[in-house]
């Protein structure tokens, strides 16, 4: 087994450290002050060392991000082919090279959210690619926003966030690409599998003859999966998750934090757990649902984040994630209303 940047080099337990990226996932970075991971506003200075490392994969550069891809910084991959090369997921590490990016024809993007498309901007001529279904998250403001789902004020002060610290450019002529689309560079190819349930065009890319698997937010931290904006989905991350369970790869490449796994045993192990926080989170979930609550009170309680983190999202990542919990489980008949707004586990 060789896990590659496998945890973080923070000084925190890896569950703490991971339950900070996180938060930062909704906030943009200042909860990595707490690990001393932050970069946001502090500019990149002694972390440019770590942003400017990078391993060859084959025909993959793997271009890691600050803090080996810590939120809101990530992995981003150089893919070179005898004809044409792609660049994926350019992040803020990206940034932190320099204005002169690696030469590539095209940019692809597993998914439409900030940290994926933060370095895009040092490609303006370049066509822009996203699935299909999160090909509108690009094309404007207030697409993303809408994107994201959250409330005002949080919609206003993340819009300003996208913009300033994550380098949001509207691409309306941005172009689709499709699940089991192959894109061949002249001897390598990346194949998109769409793995919906982060967002609803989140995508893995299979890249062969490498025999990588990139899983951009499927991320295998401790944190576990996300799905608190509007466009994301809890069925369709289990569905998501079983299916990655099933891939046969050699490498597997994630956005943020773990870096690459060589190997599927140690793969499927760090799988499992990752999957195994959403059985958690509907656990302590139907725990409290002992007496009957409303939606506020299950926000208030957090079952996403500790109940001490300070996140600008918290509630509406809560709130998107809890509802999607409830729901499923009023259908199973696990949980049921017994007046409008409350709910109560059956007994
Ligand atoms: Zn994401």
């Amino acid at each position: 087994m060789v896990a590659l940047w496998a945890t973080c080099q923070c000084a925190l337990p890896a569950a703490e450290c991971g339950a900070l990226r996180s938060e930062a996932e909704a906030l943009g970075g200042s909860a990595l002050d707490a690990c001393g991971g932050s970069s946001r506003g502090r500019g990149y200075d002694a972390r440019v060392n770590d942003a400017h490392e990078e391993q060859q994969f084959g025909a993959v550069t793997v271009l890691y991000g600050d803090r080996r891809g810590r939120y809101p910084s990530g992995n981003t991959l150089i893919v070179r082919g005898r004809d044409q090369s792609l660049a994926i997921d350019p992040s803020l590490g990206l940034v932190a090279r320099g204005p002169q990016p690696p030469r590539v024809d095209r940019v692809l993007h597993s998914h439409c959210h900030e940290d994926h498309f933060a370095g895009s901007f040092l490609y303006p001529d370049l066509p822009w690619l996203f699935h299909e279904a999160d090909l509108p998250g690009i094309r404007s403001l207030d697409a993303l926003m809408d994107l994201y789902g959250y409330a005002e004020p949080i919609r206003s002060a993340w819009s300003k966030a996208v913009v300033a610290q994550f380098n949001f450019t509207p691409r309306p002529d941005a172009t689709a690409y499709r699940s089991g689309e192959v894109f061949d560079l002249g001897g390598v190819t990346v194949e998109a599998i769409h793995a919906p349930g982060h967002t609803r065009g989140h995508c893995f890319l299979r890249i062969e003859p490498v025999g990588m698997v990139y899983l951009a937010d499927v991320d295998l931290s401790s944190f576990g999966p996300y799905y608190g904006d509007a466009w994301s989905d809890l069925d369709d991350f289990e569905r998501t998750l079983a299916m990655a369970r099933e891939i046969d790869a050699r490498y597997y490449a994630t956005f943020h934090h773990i870096g690459v796994i060589e190997g599927k045993a140690p793969y499927v192990e760090r799988l499992d757990r990752f999957a195994a926080v959403i059985a958690d989170r509907e656990r302590r979930l139907l725990a409290y649902l002992a007496e009957p609550r409303t939606l506020d009170e299950i926000v208030a309680h957090r079952f996403v984040y500790r109940p001490q983190d300070q996140v600008m999202f918290a509630d509406a990542v809560e709130r998107r994630s809890s509802a999607l919990h409830i729901a499923r489980l009023a259908r199973d008949g696990r949980v049921r209303e017994p007046e409008p707004g409350r709910y109560v586990r059956a007994q």
